[in-house]
């Protein structure tokens, strides 16, 4: 039989079984609103309450401070879009980075055409962002700043808490869009001073389709989705129950296990890497060697199209990821490959292996066997491999 290994768990991963089991009873028999004032929806709430406990205590903040969305992606919208609008009588210029994902970015260009101004700070060759460049772009008009806590593509690991500090001394909103980063490695909000923080519980084995904003007590932001008077007026809609639930065991679980499982994760990563750069030539590693996220390993190999690396890789088994995942489709490699300074038809060759819990030492054995053949083999049909053989190598 087809041996099957996912390496894609920056993408998502799969919802963990005591975290299924704690959400299912919420589908059938604990139905009701938390809205409700009868039993089943007192129930319900008590089960919402208890989810925001543990998220609150996962990230050494208050349960008020925590505010359940659909994910990731309106956590970052509701963030900068909520401080842009109530503090543009304050000014009018956000700061955050060209590596973050598209949920900022694109939410930063919106903001944009809507007379805002937005400085997208360059980051080094590791993707890391510097604190001096950030306190450099600060101006009288700065309301927000931005940085997201380590990126999903390279897995740099950012320097959050100096960061959050230079803003807090200036008085300015710093959000965190930490969904790679919450469950995989240390979080503190009070200290590492962060004032917004989002979050996705798909990223660290709970379900899709539900998150979180933590909003530091005081800070002043408008609703993104208006309509009734849940999660305390500020963000409407009927609670995904279940979804909440799952999040909360999620949480709990991912951050009691975190350094036990961050060790494996970082032993395996760092096998993979090796085993990588010793047998295969021309090759480099993308981010950071040392601040980088436990289970993210990122490669160019010259002379390769990342999308048939990707198709070879899935004809043996192996789910992995390109630079260009979030755009298949499109020519352009990814911003944070190019943020970093890959040439265009290196970044092309890019690719990303994510491990997680069910991955195992034989799993990396079985990618370390397979890859160097696939990379031959493809470079042997490439024009430019045999154009260039001997010479001038980039990596
Ligand atoms: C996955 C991801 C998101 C989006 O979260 P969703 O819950 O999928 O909307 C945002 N930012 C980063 C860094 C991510 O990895």
């Amino acid at each position: 039989m087809q041996k099957r290994v996912y390496m894609d768990h920056a993408a998502t991963t799969y919802t963990k079984q005591e975290v299924l089991d704690e959400m299912l009873p919420y589908f059938k028999e604990i139905y009701g609103n938390p809205s409700s004032v009868h039993g089943f929806g007192r129930e319900a709430r008590k089960a919402v309450d208890l989810a925001r406990e543990r998220t609150a205590a996962a990230l050494n903040a208050s349960p008020e401070e925590i505010y359940f969305t659909s994910g990731g992606t309106e956590a970052d919208n509701w963030a900068i879009k909520g401080v842009a609008w109530a503090n543009k009588e304050r000014g009018n210029h956000i700061i955050t980075t060209s590596i973050e994902h598209h949920a900022v970015l694109h939410t930063c260009q919106y903001l944009e055409k809507m007379g805002f101004e937005v400085t997208y700070l360059p980051v080094d060759s590791y993707g890391l962002v510097y604190p001096e460049q950030v306190k450099e772009a600060i101006t009288d008009k700065t309301i927000l700043i931005s940085v997201m806590f380590a990126n999903n593509e390279i897995g740099t690991i950012e320097p959050i808490r100096e960061i959050g500090q230079i803003a807090r001394e200036r008085g300015i909103y710093f959000h965190t869009d930490a969904v790679q980063a919450v469950g995989h490695i240390p979080v503190d909000v009070k200290e590492m001073n962060i004032d917004l923080l989002s979050l996705s519980a798909h990223k660290f084995y709970g379900p899709k389709g539900v998150g979180a904003l933590y909003i530091r007590k005081g800070v002043k932001l408008h609703p993104f989705i208006h309509g009734g008077a849940q999660e305390r007026n500020r963000r409407a809609g009927t609670e995904n129950l279940a979804g909440i639930v799952g999040l909360g065991k999620a949480i709990e679980l991912a951050v009691a296990n975190l350094e036990e499982s961050s060790k494996r994760l970082a032993a395996m990563r760092d096998r993979l890497i090796s085993g990588v750069l010793n047998t295969i030539e021309n090759v480099r590693l993308n981010g950071h060697p040392t601040k980088r996220l436990p289970g993210n390993a990122n490669f160019s190999f010259e002379f390769i199209e990342g999308e048939s690396l990707l198709l070879s890789l899935d004809m043996k088994g192996i789910a992995a990821s390109s630079g260009s995942a979030c755009t298949s489709g499109s020519l352009d490699p990814s911003h944070v490959l190019l943020a970093i300074g890959l040439p265009h038809e290196i970044a092309h060759g890019s690719l990303r292996l994510t491990l997680g819990d069910d991955n195992t030492d034989e799993d990396i054995d079985y990618v370390l066997e397979v890859l160097p053949d696939i990379v031959q083999r493809l470079r042997e049909m490439s024009p430019l491999f045999a154009q260039n053989k001997g010479g001038k190598r980039y990596v």
